[in-house]
């Protein structure tokens, strides 16, 4: 019966709607994808996984409670990753989630690496940001853009043994990367480039072994110069200073300086002049990482901050029983829903090759409200012992802050959203 009139009502012709001709009078621009999305036999919730992205999810999962968990509080407070830990994202196939089995890797999709970001994150976020720069802007900078003979020199390593790090910003060029100052000069052979510069807030450097850096072969063309390379540590990386954080503090960010650095010119990845668009290219998708890192940490603080609300007694019963409390519960638990929804789907619609720019900055904003609101809350709700460094909710808290600024600013990616707006909606 329901059927039926469903299908009679589908049938009715959409125009004779006075809400339709209002609409199509208009001039807003949609694309034709936003329109006319391919139809599928069965649509599937976000919550979907392929079988390889559910056991990755379980063995991260085990790996972070069992193996880090132990050790967050003393990587935090001595401001150091553990190399245990490091080595037990080697052993556990999640340094080359995407990269193909034969160069070592674990071969599973974009999502899986997300999830990978978020399981991490849910117990320490320095982790999951060594871990979501390492696969989502090293490696995959390397899979897309470099040649043959780069990743198969380069990747079974970073999948099995050398951490990686990603090097654009510099001390005057952040959120305008473009006006980076670093050089690469031809040298007098041409079979050589020489680098000089300097970057600044480098994460994973202080570990790192293999260095993704960008750099200006020609200066009179501006951006247009922008040249990828990719070098190893004994090349010449100088680890000028290693920055002291408000959070994410095992993480380490360091200042890096090229003195006279010398790179085969084989080293460039992708095309001389491009690195600019490599670098938008990368960040796009980049970002929906640093969306898992937000959503994981503000779920772990979240699931910490609820246990402790649902034994601690007050008034003759646990606090969390009040209403005043459940309240809020619910209040946190949508929106921490909704970011991950947004971070799902903008992972989901990057792997079907499809538009996602859009998607990407808003589920990395949001989900950067959304953490600094849960953590912020999971304090309070645990009273005093959320407030003592021993317990650890104040470090989800400290971590939340620095997704509203790496991978693009919070205003950068309202930019982004906006400018798709203005396309859409600007006559
Ligand atoms: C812990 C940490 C790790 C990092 N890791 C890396 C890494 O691995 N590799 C790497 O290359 N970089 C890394 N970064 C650098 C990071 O990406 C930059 O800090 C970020 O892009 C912002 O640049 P900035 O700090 O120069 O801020 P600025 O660009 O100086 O911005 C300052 C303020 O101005 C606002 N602003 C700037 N431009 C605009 C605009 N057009 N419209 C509106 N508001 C604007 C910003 O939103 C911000 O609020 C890291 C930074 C940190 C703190």
């Amino acid at each position: 019966m329901l059927n039926r009139a469903l299908r009679t009502r589908a049938r009715l012709p959409l125009t004779s709607s006075p809400a339709f001709r209002a609409i199509s009078t208009s001039p807003i621009r949609f694309s034709k994808e936003e329109i006319t999305r391919p139809a599928i036999d069965t649509p599937l919730s976000l919550w979907n996984f392929t079988e390889e992205e559910n056991m990755l999810r379980e063995t991260v999962r085990r790996f972070a409670e069992d193996v880090i968990g132990p050790k967050v509080s003393k990587m935090d407070e001595e401001e150091l990753m553990d190399p245990e830990v490091i080595q037990g994202l080697f052993d556990n196939g999640l340094m080359g989630i995407e990269t193909s089995a034969d160069m070592g890797g674990s071969e599973c999709s974009f999502t899986g690496a997300i999830i990978a970001v978020e399981e991490l994150a849910r117990v320490d976020a320095s982790v999951a940001v060594l871990c979501d720069v390492h696969n989502t802007l090293v490696n995959t900078v390397l899979r897309l853009y470099g040649s043959k003979e780069i990743q198969e020199k380069w990747l079974p390593d970073l999948a099995t043994k050398k951490v990686g790090s990603f090097c654009l910003s510099e001390p005057a060029s952040g959120s305008d990367a473009f006006a980076l100052q670093t050089t690469a000069k031809l040298d007098s052979s041409g079979d050589y480039y020489i680098l000089n510069g300097s970057k600044m807030w480098i994460s994973n450097s202080a570990e790192a072994e293999t260095f993704l850096v960008f750099a200006n072969v020609d200066p009179s063309k501006g951006y247009k110069g922008i040249t990828c390379f990719i070098m190893s540590k004994d090349m010449g990386v100088e680890i000028a200073k290693k920055e002291k954080k408000l959070g994410i503090k095992a993480s380490s960010t360091c200042l890096l300086n090229f003195d006279d650095v010398k790179i085969p010119k084989e080293n460039i990845v992708g095309e001389i002049g491009k690195g600019y668009k490599i670098a938008i290219e990368i960040l796009n998708e980049g970002r929906i990482g640093i969306a898992a890192q937000m959503i994981g940490l503000a779920q772990g603080a979240f699931d910490k901050s609820l246990t402790y609300a649902y034994q601690r007694k007050q008034f003759g019963k646990p606090v969390g029983e009040f209403q005043g409390m459940g309240f809020q519960f619910a209040d946190v638990a949508t929106e921490i829903e909704a970011a991950r929804l947004l971070t799902y789907n903008a992972a989901r619609l990057k792997e079907e090759g499809r538009t996602f720019t859009k998607e990407a900055a808003m589920a990395k904003y949001y989900a950067s409200v959304v953490a600094q609101k849960a953590t912020g809350n999971a304090i309070e709700w645990a009273g005093g012992q959320g407030f003592v460094r021993e317990v650890g909710l104040e470090k989800y808290w400290r971590d939340s802050k620095i997704g509203a600024i790496y991978e693009g600013t919070s205003n950068i990616q309202l930019e982004t959203i906006a400018k798709f707006l203005r396309k859409q909606y600007q006559t």
